[in-house]
């Protein structure tokens, strides 16, 4: 067997009989709001509002929250609460009120259409519905199309209106009853065997699925980024909140990890470069979580010029994940900021976001094109793509599989997907790389169908089914082409209807029918008509086939 071993010490204290809940919240040496002085604790803060909540606040008003859905709106463990909203320090008091209560938290895109939401809502089982007032219709309507109750729909921020009440109704509702007890893990299971969280990805094939996260699974990968994480003699741990939440890289950094790290977590509502530069200056964050598209325009936009010599003193580190990022934007970033680090974090939603990171000893660029080092108590194989029965060795390409406390439950409801996904617990990442002699992992490719596009994911299956849908498409087959900007973009391959002739004004028909129906970052930017699309004798599409056609083209 040719199995590497993370190359960090052993953690042996990831608690395994508590909840998120008590750890953040309740524990004596794990939870600051118990160890720390009021006024050395650590907050959510709005960067533009400057709203502030420090994470005794959180406690006081999660705990009221959870007590309104429990003993109000008959919240029990195992529910799933939805957080259909963009960033807000508000985000992670309905997420922690929820998993106090022993509910399923799932974030939403709050780009979704009422026809992605819908799907959203029936695939998480949602019982609770946190949204924000730009995005009541839609989670109104696609409720609606569930079956699930107006009553269960709150917003998120500010007050109640049109009927629904807000989270601040809730918290008051909550003040003046007996606080509900927290859940507890049952006695005879331990955390790894509750799932707390439900974020969704399309994983190696097909829509987009719950991935079970476990509570285990967050409080061990808060514990693996600590043992690598850098913060200045004398700083406040500072992290920037520009990636949504919902995404899983969100959900751990910017809503589970500042708590342990009783740090601020500053939260951006929505981004424009300057509102993102001018936070950074203004709270000295010294490392930044980014994807590459945003990298791409720190190197590139000229209004970073406006925010120099303070942004060269203040960043240490720059962080990229999500999508690979390509070597020449390293390079310029370099450049621009040549007294920073570097790191990337390399993972899925299924593994709790990091199956690797660079540990400070690798902050330096010469590293930077490689994935880092896997993760503590994390082991890595890679397997041979014809003959998965083969570990291959160091420098040899294959697909990567990791095991480790992050690696998550499965997918709800699905039991195919999940066996096919997580194998005597490897999860099988549906990533093609490499590593190397040192234990660096190199990203080459990805077998799974997932695009991505400016680190969001794309499900191939989900446009096709679309197009399928179409009264002038026989056949089709979308896959994600190289773009320079965002990572890829989704091309598709259409097969026309008998007597349906191939212009320029039908495939402008299909990508119009396309954006009717899509968020944004999942529109099809190009469609090519084709003949036939290559398949297998059991009728499964061939992509590899398909796209190294494209390549050769
Ligand atoms: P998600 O579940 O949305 O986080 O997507 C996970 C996928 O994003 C991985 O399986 C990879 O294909 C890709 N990915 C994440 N991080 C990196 C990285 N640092 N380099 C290359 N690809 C990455």
């Amino acid at each position: 067997m040719v199995v590497w071993k993370s190359p960090h010490p052993d953690l042996e204290d990831i608690p395994e009989d508590l909840t998120t809940w008590q750890w953040a919240f309740e524990h004596p040496q794990h939870s600051p709001v118990v160890y720390a002085p009021r006024d050395d604790l650590g907050s959510y803060v709005n960067a533009i509002t400057k709203e502030r909540l420090d994470f005794i606040d959180v406690k006081e008003k999660a705990t009221y929250l959870s007590t309104a859905l429990v003993h109000e709106y008959g919240l029990q463990p195992r529910d799933t609460v939805s957080l259909f909203s963009t960033n807000s320090i508000w985000y992670p008091v309905a997420m922690w009120a929820a998993v106090r209560a022993g509910g399923r938290v799932n974030g939403a895109s709050p780009a979704y259409n009422v026809d992605e939401m819908a799907y959203a809502l029936s695939t998480a089982s949602t019982k609770i519905l946190f949204t924000q007032s730009s995005s009541l219709d839609v989670a109104v309507a696609a409720a609606e199309q569930v079956g699930l109750p107006r009553s269960n729909i709150f917003l998120l921020e500010g007050a109640g209106k049109n009927g629904f009440k807000s989270l601040q109704d809730l918290i008051a509702l909550g003040a003046d009853m007996t606080a509900s007890p927290p859940y507890s893990i049952p006695s005879g299971q331990s955390n790894k065997d509750i799932c707390g969280y439900l974020n969704f990805s399309s994983g190696t094939t097909g829509r987009a699925k719950a991935v079970m996260l476990s509570h285990h699974n967050i409080i061990a990968q808060c514990h693996q980024l600590r043992q690598v994480q850098l913060v200045s003699p004398g700083q406040r741990y500072r992290i920037m909140a520009v990636m949504p939440l919902f995404h899983i890289t969100g959900l751990v950094r910017f809503c589970h990890y500042p708590v342990f790290m009783n740090g601020d977590g500053v939260m951006l509502p929505s981004f424009t470069m300057d509102s993102m530069l001018q936070t950074i200056v203004e709270y000295e964050i010294e490392e930044l979580i980014l994807v590459p598209p945003i990298i791409i325009r720190v190197v590139r936009d000229a209004v970073v010029d406006k925010y120099m010599p303070d942004l060269q003193r203040i960043v240490k580190r720059w962080s990229s994940g999500s999508a690979p990022i390509a070597p020449e934007i390293i390079q310029l970033l370099q450049k621009k900021f040549p007294n920073t680090g570097f790191r990337q974090g390399y993972g899925a939603t299924e593994s709790t976001a990091c199956i690797s990171c660079h540990p400070p000893t690798h902050y330096d660029y010469k590293y930077a094109h490689t994935a880092g080092l896997a993760c503590a108590n994390t082991f890595l194989k890679v397997i041979d793509l014809d003959n998965p029965a083969t570990e291959l060795g160091p420098g040899a390409t294959g697909e990567i599989c990791a095991k480790g406390p992050q690696i998550a439950m499965g997918y709800l409801s699905n039991p195919i997907a999940t066996a096919e996904t997580f194998k005597d617990g490897w999860l099988h990442t549906g990533d093609v790389g490499h590593i190397d002699a040192d234990g660096l992992i190199h990203i080459e490719d990805r077998i799974k169908e997932m695009i991505k596009v400016k680190g969001q994911q794309v499900p191939p299956a989900e446009l096709e089914d679309l197009l399928l849908g179409h009264e002038m498409v026989e056949d089709c087959a979308v896959l994600g082409m190289p773009d320079v900007y965002a990572g890829e973009r989704p091309k598709a391959y259409v097969v026309l209807k008998q007597g349906v002739k191939e212009s320029e004004e039908v495939g402008r028909a299909l990508l119009r029918f396309v954006k009717e129906k899509k968020v944004r970052y999942k529109w099809i930017t190009e469609i090519e008509f084709t003949d036939a699309i290559p398949k297998s004798p059991t009728g499964k599409l061939l992509r590899r086939v398909l796209k190294a056609r494209d390549r050769e083209e």
